[in-house]
């Protein structure tokens, strides 16, 4: 409180305010109020005292000066009681109002920041009226949708967003406020200008019995991108990215459905597809060669699904590699539906046609039923591939169905690639024989080296499910060391045992596409037949035909140096890769085996007239055939008939342990069992 005189001089200044103020020492006589007024505040000040003077009541914010030169806000009012003699002057109350000042200051800066945060904000902020009408339209909606504001103001919301399947008129003829809305996200779409499908995402806020606001608050952002992105990234995670068919986890999910889905009517099956020999394209054709030819073999399979061969519902996946999987929704019978399979590997073996090569796969598959309706997606799988890996143990190219005694026979091919390891260092492999025999007198001529690994605990494993497993991890080097020198040697002492009888005898080994790929291999041959004495031209070195689909340098060169020591050259499994027959003359080879496909189909007249060519081709060459997988008379018959002379086959003699095959021959030999005369081991 204070008392000022009309001169502005001050006449009492109450202790609060002296202590408010910061001058308890001065006299307030002394005190000249104006100089303590802020500048800015000076005018309302004396204006102030004036109207005071003429009886006004009002009141106003001014600023004084603390001692420490710091200025705080009061509010102050005055009361003329110059009429008084007890006062003589003006009063004045003063009341510090700092901190209100502050709060009012903190409102208009949020407000501001509101302001500043709706018309900066990328957000579509629309105020929607009750009648449906825009009332207010934040900056980003000009921007967004291409309209001026000024246009959009008033419209209805159906005007802004054309065909929107936003549920407005529904929300606002609710007259109840509409709390189930408030903050949970709205999706809709609309029809942009552009023509373009957009969609929003919007939350609304129901602020129409709010009356600084009086509508509904409709915050939007386009989330189409969005959509767009998690779509592509939800096919991406469910499909593989080469094919573009579902992969492995999708499948299963698809497959659970299925299985889920199913009444008991039919049931459901899963044929799991393995390329044979999916390595050796890889190996020398490249990558992007495989690639595409994967991509082609995947186009060849979604081709069945839409034909008649498959029902639309039917699935196909690619769940690894070379891997994939046809799953039935509704298979009748088993045998229909391994039918179906067989036509489903017999459609692969149609030759593709990738960068103007044309080339033949063959596959090899496992079906597997949920027969008692208690198979989960995983298992059904699981079963499909045991017994995949069955169809590769009997020699590949086949469907087997899975049957339950399959499990115990089940491997981890993990376990067994570790396993492997182990059966190099501890020499678990032993070779067996196959006798090649002239077709015409029956007589052995040589035999074709079988690699057997006899795993401690699963008993005998056949090749086609190691080799490939050797060949990932390099260790068909040393397998295939043992082979060359196991044979050679197993050569070396049936010659000196039968000695002219077996003179002109050959022993084939089979040699992988890496062990051509490896420049050592030739020192390696070149040694084993110095240590063991073998003549070089008894060794017959068999190669797979795909592994020279390219004729690379390498390999080239090192079946030229093979062949300059004498070693003869044998190409394998002739007619099931990539049919070539200049193949025969750039290589020099002195061998061709004809593959058993051939001989299995020998009763179709093409079958007949390819082999009965490639027999006189080979003639002319110098090239002597061999017809392999003779498992009938029959056949035998016709492919003498053909021309061809000699054979293997299981019409003769399975492969069998080395000491079994010298006492083949042994017995072969035996005058007493067989005349000396007739028997004659060569051609
Ligand atoms: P391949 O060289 O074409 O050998 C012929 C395969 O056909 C052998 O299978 C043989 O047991 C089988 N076979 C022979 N006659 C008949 C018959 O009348 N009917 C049927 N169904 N099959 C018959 P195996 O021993 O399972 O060998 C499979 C493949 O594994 C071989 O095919 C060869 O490519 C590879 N292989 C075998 N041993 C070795 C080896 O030491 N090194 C390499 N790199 N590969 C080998
Ligand atoms: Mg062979
Ligand atoms: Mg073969």
């Amino acid at each position: 409180v204070l008392v000022l005189q009309t001169d502005l001089s001050c006449s009492y200044i109450s202790p609060v305010a002296a202590r408010l103020l910061g001058y308890p020492k001065l006299g307030y006589q002394e005190f000249d109020l104006l100089s303590f007024v802020h500048r800015d505040d000076r005018v309302a000040a004396t204006s102030l005292f004036n109207a005071t003077q003429e009886g006004s009541m009002e009141t106003i914010e001014i600023r004084l000066r603390h001692f420490v030169g710091t200025y705080a806000w009061f509010e102050v009012g005055g009361t003329d009681l110059t009429g008084d003699p007890s006062i003589n002057g003006i009063l004045l109350n003063a009341r510090e109002i700092g901190d209100r000042k502050m709060a009012e200051e903190r409102l208009l800066h949020s407000e501001a920041r509101f302001k500043a945060l709706v018309q900066n904000s990328t957000d579509l902020v629309i105020v929607i009226e009750p009648n449906g009408a825009v009332g207010y339209a934040s900056p980003s909606v000009e921007a967004s949708l291409g309209m001026p504001l000024s246009l959009i103001q008033g419209l209805q919301m159906s005007e802004v967003f054309a065909e929107n399947t936003l549920p407005l008129t529904d929300l606002l003829e609710s007259q109840q406020p509409l709390i189930g809305w408030n903050s949970a996200a709205i999706e809709f779409g609309y029809r942009a200008t552009s023509g373009d499908w957009r969609i929003l995402e919007t939350t609304l806020t129901d602020l129409r019995g709010e009356p600084a606001v009086g509508g509904l608050v409709f915050n939007a952002r386009d989330i189409t991108d969005r959509k767009q992105m998690n779509e592509l990234l939800l096919h991406q995670a469910t499909h593989d990215e080469l094919t573009g068919l579902p992969n492995r986890r999708h499948l299963l999910d698809l497959l659970s459905q299925t299985l889920d889905r199913n009444g008991g009517t039919t049931t459901v099956s899963a044929l799991l597809v393995d390329i044979d020999d999916f390595k050796d394209v890889n190996d020398s054709l490249g990558h992007s060669f495989g690639d595409r030819l994967l991509e082609a073999i995947a186009e060849r399979l979604t081709g069945l699904v839409h034909s008649e061969v498959l029902d639309a519902g039917d699935i196909a996946a690619r769940i690894g590699g070379d891997e994939f999987v046809v799953a039935f929704e509704r298979a009748h019978g088993e045998k229909q539906t391994a039918d179906i399979c067989e036509q489903v590997l017999v459609a692969l073996n149609t030759p593709f046609v990738i960068d103007g090569r044309e080339l033949t796969v063959t596959a090899s598959a496992g079906l597997a039923f949920d027969h008692d309706r208690s198979n989960s997606a995983e298992l059904l799988l699981q079963n499909a591939d045991t017994a995949m890996y069955k169809a590769k143990d009997l020699g590949k190219r086949q469907v087997v169905v899975f049957e339950s005694y399959m499990h115990v026979a089940t491997f981890d091919r993990l376990e067994l690639r570790a396993d492997l390891a182990r059966a190099v260092a501890q020499e678990q492999f032993e070779a067996y024989y196959q006798p090649v025999v002239n077709l015409a007198t029956q007589k052995i001529v040589g035999a074709e080296a079988l690699v057997r690994w006899r795993h401690p605990e699963r008993g005998m494993v056949g090749p086609g499910l190691f080799i490939p497993l050797a060949e990932e991890s390099g260790l068909i080097a040393p397998i295939g060391e043992f082979m060359l020198s196991t044979a050679c040697e197993d050569l070396c002492d049936w010659r000196e045992e039968f000695g002219a009888a077996v003179e002109d005898f050959t022993v084939s080994v089979n040699l992988s596409v890496q062990q051509l790929h490896d420049r050592r291999i030739v020192g390696k041959v070149s040694d084993i037949l110095e240590q063991t004495g073998l003549p070089a031209e008894r060794l017959v070195l068999e190669v797979t035909e795909s592994t020279l689909i390219t004729e690379t340098e390498m390999i080239s060169s090192t079946m030229q140096q093979l062949r300059s020591f004498g070693t003869r050259l044998a190409i394998d499994d002739f007619g099931t890769g990539y049919s070539s027959l200049g193949y025969i003359q750039q290589f020099e080879f002195d061998v061709l085996k004809i593959d058993k496909s051939f001989v299995d189909d020998l009763d179709s007249f093409t079958n007949q007239r390819i082999v009965s060519a490639v027999l006189q081709l080979a003639d002319q060459l110098g090239v002597r055939t061999i017809a392999e997988g003779i498992e009938q008379e029959l056949q035998a018959e016709l492919l003498k008939s053909l021309g061809c002379k000699l054979g293997q086959g299981y019409l003769y003699a399975k492969p069998m342990p080395a000491q079994e095959f010298r006492e083949l021959l042994r017995i072969a030999s035996d005058p007493f069992e067989i005349p000396t005369e007739v028997v004659e081991f060569q051609v």
